[in-house]
């Protein structure tokens, strides 16, 4: 039987009722931009983080950039983000003029560490992107430490938490989310939010989502359309309270990898220390990846290889192009291979995926 990499339509299908309700809400309301569903969307979400605030916005590409912007970010300025990360992470910093500064990760969890970031740090640094990636948790505490300001891209890691119950999104200054279908927490189209526990960066925030307006009629900077819009607000709602749950049949699709004997034939993806991921790519690290994604594309095994070539070696990010070496992101973007996960993930499925990685005889 052929396994999915994933399928985001599954654990919705119980829902299906509630969430054409809900749509139907929205379309008697008429009422499409900035409605009841967003605000109470944002409460909810505020609430689930425990942070006074979170704005919806378009996606979680702009989240980063407004994000920034918010900060202060600005022309002159260094945003530091890792190389190994979805392309958008490093597209965002651009458009507020500053210049994105790229770091190593650790290949292990594939995360950015606290001696990377340090490692180029300079006065002109004004902000970090650190990238919750696959799910995992990077060190927010650890690199907040060293004095600059912690955007959290938190787009893999809805309702990925630190051991402590912390989410992310509440581990920095200011955490930025994507509802694209395939994220833990998916909306039917694009959508984003950011969540803060700092006042004035809020309302800074609000005012970029909307030209630059707080009042709508006066316009202090120039900012961006970038709403989350009413219906996907509506159907955010619905599969809010079912976030946590999915995040932990996640976490235990992870555990049957581990327990049925992946790690006998590839490196499993390790937790950081002090992280309780969520996966939202269950990402394994082996030297003859590509052939382990073919024998498995012919097992009717869905794998994938995300970032082969790391952000910072993309045509478009050639004007910030260093000499740095960055051997971690050259070890993970060769070895990755991202295998099933998903909240709908049986045991029994996840047994045939070991066993076809272990009939790849690759090890
Ligand atoms: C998906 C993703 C984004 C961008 O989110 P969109 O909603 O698609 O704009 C940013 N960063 C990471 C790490 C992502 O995975």
């Amino acid at each position: 039987m052929a396994v999915p990499l994933f399928d985001p339509a599954a654990p919705l299908a119980p829902l299906d009722a509630e969430l054409r309700a809900a749509v139907s809400g929205v379309l008697d309301a008429k009422q499409y931009i900035l409605g009841p569903n967003v605000t109470a969307f944002e409460e909810e979400f505020a609430a689930l983080h425990g942070v006074p605030h979170a704005v919806g916005v378009a996606n979680g590409t702009e989240a980063i950039t407004i994000a920034l912007r918010a900060l202060g970010v600005g022309p002159g300025d260094e945003v530091v983000v890792p190389s190994f990360t979805f392309y958008a992470s490093a597209e965002a910093i651009p458009p507020t003029g500053a210049t994105p500064v790229f770091c190593d990760i650790d290949p292990e969890t594939y995360l950015v560490t606290a001696d990377a970031v340090r490692a180029v740090l300079t006065p002109k640094t004004k902000a970090v992107v650190v990238v919750h990636l696959f799910g995992n948790v990077a060190p927010v505490d650890e690199i907040a430490a060293l004095g600059v300001p912690v955007v959290e891209d938190a787009a893999q890691a809805t309702g990925s938490k630190t051991t402590d119950g912390r989410l992310t999104g509440a581990l920095g200054t200011i955490g930025t989310f994507s509802f694209y279908p395939s994220k833990n927490l998916g909306c039917f189209g694009d959508g984003g939010a950011i969540t803060t526990s700092d006042d004035a960066l809020a309302e800074r925030v609000r005012s970029l989502r909307f030209h630059g307006s707080r009042d709508k009629v006066t316009y202090e900077e120039v900012g961006y359309n970038s709403r989350l819009d009413e219906l996907q607000a509506a159907v955010l709602r619905v599969q809010l309270s079912h976030l946590h749950a999915w995040c932990d049949r996640r976490r235990q699709v992870g555990s049957w990898y581990v327990e049925a004997g992946l790690g006998e034939h590839v490196d499993l993806p390790v937790p950081a220390v002090g992280a309780d991921p969520a996966w939202n790519l269950y990402v394994i690290g082996h030297d003859r990846a590509d052939a382990l994604h073919t024998a498995l594309t012919d097992a009717g095994i869905g794998a994938r290889s995300y970032y082969r070539q790391p952000v910072h070696e993309q045509v478009a990010m050639t004007p910030w192009r260093t000499d740095a070496s960055l051997p971690g992101t050259a070890r993970a973007a060769a070895r990755h291979l991202a295998l099933p996960m998903g909240p709908a993930l049986t045991r029994a499925q996840v047994d045939e995926v070991v066993a076809a990685v272990a009939d790849a005889r690759l090890d």
